[in-house]
């Protein structure tokens, strides 16, 4: 072994830099290649800024500002080139306001769409005014507009719960104006059958005077009594009906002097005050929802005192469930994931293991914190796993997902607020603190792509069982262990390549420079073929990548491709979450390792059968004597066996796989699933040759555990590395 490879394997085994041509990471601004494309986002088209429209209580009050935009230019822009001058104005403005956006100057959108055609020069240039003008009067909403920053998860959970709760109070004001009523209308009906209610003056008050001249009341008060009287309400009823009515009205004199209108007194920053609020406020609601459930039932006729007298004389907390529950305010507790410990994690699993109305959002700002990396070596359990863990509970809605992923995420918020019972909204925000130069946005999106930090909802009402419960929606290519992209680059003979790369938790990871000691940085000239890139390090099995070190590509400063080796801690830490997610592909139905187990027991009972028949059909071939006498017949050709007369067959230059022989261990797959895919029989074939490269032709074929895999003559000559690409190739030509 070199001694550079020695330098190259310590690395990876030890995570010390041994020689002097490794190179320490930090310092070089490196990033994973494939984010290397993303630089300055405002110049980019996507969902953010978000514009959080006010007073709408569904996923409507969550919009994304090119959302909006594009509903704009629809209803202005005629199309083609009749509309291109409005387009092209519009859209300068949205990139304006996006950037004034991402400098943090947020407020009402139509403050910042004001100030940002001030800005532009609309004012003198009369076609971008009325480019702007007509979009402007097509505006149909407004809102703050928020960019994905650190604040953002709390900003928009905050925003939907008080749309929520003010949709709430409404309905609930107007249920017990209802009751009160009712309830009124009983007492009003029984005091005009009563002898007050019949008496001369009494009558004669309600005619009113214009008519007082044409009764004689007395007459008629005298008639009434002899029937009044006989029908009014047991005294126990009236009481029961206007001791009902006082606590109602009680609610509602209270709601009209503005509670619970202010929502701020239902907000927390820890659990433990939200839960001693909670309990404080308790015996109200338990003597509200019994006023309540006897004003139904007393409205309805229904009231028995045999039967409820003794019900509602030991009605307490205990009676009161999710459902009375949902009537009243939610309780919203924003909390940061490194409070998580002590008394505020034992206060969270109270929450989450009861009924209470209580949601809350735990915002996670450093999935890689060092303890948590540890955690993944399965020490701790990290941020990350919080989620899982409060799924586990049963009966609480959870949400994770990361903030660049919030506005994909928005019906489903508005879903968990609306939850009868406890909520966990787990959030990564993208911004531990020095993390570096990455956007919140960008390390956010890098977290869900790695599967650092996957998206997933569990929704207890939704139905009885996983398949209904659980949603792993927004997760890039759910079906592999990383999602692959199309990574592009120019090689040292400056011509362009096109790899297909995997984007790992490795690459994540890579994104803080706070791990930079997990990364060595290999010089161009100690590249070798005994580097593997971590995404076929992670999908290979170990027998394959025996032996080599696995890098990552990035990219530094000065946009130069690097290789930076990754150390053991990493690879194990890697495969600890993509454990993880495999289990979460199992609740979510994408792979079933027990569906997987059942194929490959039908798999192999069906190749032994086969196997069988080969055989029988092989026996049945006699084999033709070749020893017959010369004289007895004019000699016929001899019959050999024909595979080994049989030419061989001309070599294609084209790679192939023989499908019928693969046993779909999912190898060559897992490396490039738009290369190689599977047909009906669940086995590998090449689908688009041009998805990829030689090198992964070349790294399926070796990964193959049955050899099928036959990568032909390379398409693209100028590949780098193609000699030792060719020279790995040979055995499987
Ligand atoms: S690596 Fe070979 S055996 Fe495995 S799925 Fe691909 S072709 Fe089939």
């Amino acid at each position: 072994m070199g001694s550079e490879l020695q330098a190259h394997v310590a690395f990876h085994l030890t995570g010390k830099r041994m020689g002097p041509s490794l190179q320490a990471a930090d310092g070089l601004h490196l990033r994973p290649g494939l984010l290397a494309r993303f630089g300055d986002l405002t110049q980019l088209r996507y969902d953010f800024p978000l514009v959080l429209v006010a007073g709408r209580a569904d996923e409507t009050g969550i919009q994304s500002l090119s959302a909006l935009v594009n509903g704009i230019l629809q209803a202005i822009a005629p199309r083609g080139i009749e509309g291109e001058a409005t387009r092209r104005h519009v859209l300068r403005l949205e990139r304006e306001i996006r950037t004034l956006a991402a400098n943090g100057d947020t407020g009402p959108l139509s403050r910042l769409w004001d100030l940002t055609a001030k800005r532009i020069g609309a004012p003198g240039d009369p076609a971008l005014a009325g480019s702007l003008g007509r979009a402007r009067a097509a505006l149909q909403v407004d809102g703050e507009v928020v960019d994905c920053t650190h604040a953002l998860p709390a900003r928009v959970i905050t925003h939907a719960w008080r749309a929520l709760q003010q949709r709430k109070a409404e309905r609930f004001d107007q249920e017990i104006k209802r009751l009160i009523l009712k309830l009124s209308d009983i007492l009003q009906a029984d005091f005009v059958r009563s002898g007050a209610g019949t008496s001369a003056a009494r009558l004669k008050a309600s005619v009113g005077t214009g008519m007082e001249e044409a009764f004689d009341f007395q007459a008629l008060s005298n008639t009434l009594a002899q029937v009044s009287g006989k029908d009014t309400l047991p005294d126990s009823r009236r009481q029961r009906v206007e001791r009902t009515l006082s606590v109602l009205k009680a609610r509602q004199s209270r709601t009209q002097a503005g509670w619970p209108d202010d929502l701020k007194s239902c907000a927390f920053a820890n659990c433990r005050d939200a839960l001693a609020a909670f309990r404080n406020r308790l015996p109200e609601i338990i003597d509200l929802v019994k006023a309540m459930a006897i004003a139904e039932l007393e409205i309805e006729g229904r009231y028995m005192e045999a039967t409820h007298d003794p019900y509602f004389a030991d009605f307490d907390e205990s009676s009161v469930g999710a459902k009375d529950l949902s009537l009243f305010p939610d309780y919203l507790v924003c909390i940061g994931s490194e409070s998580l410990q002590g008394p505020e994690n034992a206060g969270l699993m109270g929450i989450l293991s009861s009924e209470m109305p209580i949601k809350v959002l735990v915002q996670v700002s450093d999935v890689l914190e060092e303890p948590a990396l540890r955690v993944h070596l399965g020490l701790v359990a990290p941020p990350a796993q919080l989620g899982k863990m409060a799924m586990g509970l049963g009966n609480a809605y959870v949400l994770q997902s990361s903030s660049s992923h919030l506005y994909q995420m928005r019906r489903r918020i508005f879903a968990g607020l609306a939850y009868t019972g406890p909520a966990l909204f787990s959030v990564f925000s993208g911004s531990p603190p020095g993390a570096g130069t990455l956007p919140p946005y960008l390390l956010a999106a890098a977290a869900l792509q790695s599967r650092a930090f996957p998206a997933f909802t569990y929704d207890p009402a939704a139905g009885p069982d996983w398949a209904t419960r659980f949603a792993l929606d927004g997760n890039p290519q759910p079906e592999v262990d990383w999602p692959v992209h199309e990574f592009g680059y120019e090689d040292e003979a400056h011509q362009s390549v096109t790899e297909q790369m995997a984007f790992t938790f490795v690459d994540f990871v890579a994104c803080d420079p706070q791990h930079a000691r997990h990364f060595a940085v290999v010089p161009q000239a100690e590249w070798n073929g005994s580097m593997v890139p971590v995404g076929s390090s992670l999908t290979s099995d170990s027998s394959a990548v025996a032996g080599k070190v696995p890098y990552v590509q990035m990219v530094d400063g000065d946009h130069a491709l690097q290789r930076a080796l990754v150390d053991e801690k990493l690879i194990a830490a890697a495969h600890r979450c993509r454990e993880i997610w495999h289990s979460l592909q199992e609740l979510g139905g994408v792979r079933s390792s027990q569906a997987e187990r059942l194929l490959a027991r039908e798999r192999k009972v069906w190749e032994e059968q086969k196997q069988r028949e080969i055989e029988a059909l092989k026996r049945e071939v006699k084999p033709v004597s070749p020893a017959a006498p010369a004289a007895a017949a004019p000699a016929a050709p001899a019959v050999k066996p024909v595979a080994a007369e049989a030419e061989p067959e001309e070599r294609s230059d084209d790679p192939y796989i023989e499908t019928p022989r693969c046993t779909t261990c999912n190898e060559c797959t897992n490396l490039n699933n738009r290369m190689f895919a599977y047909d009906a029989n669940k086995q590998a074939y090449i689908t688009d040759i041009n998805a990829g490269t030689y090198r992964e032709l070349v790294e399926a074929a070796e990964s193959c555990q049955v050899s099928i895999i036959h990568p032909g003559k390379p398409r693209n000559p100028n590949e780098p590395g193609i000699a030792e690409l060719l020279k790995r190739a040979e055995p499987f030509l």
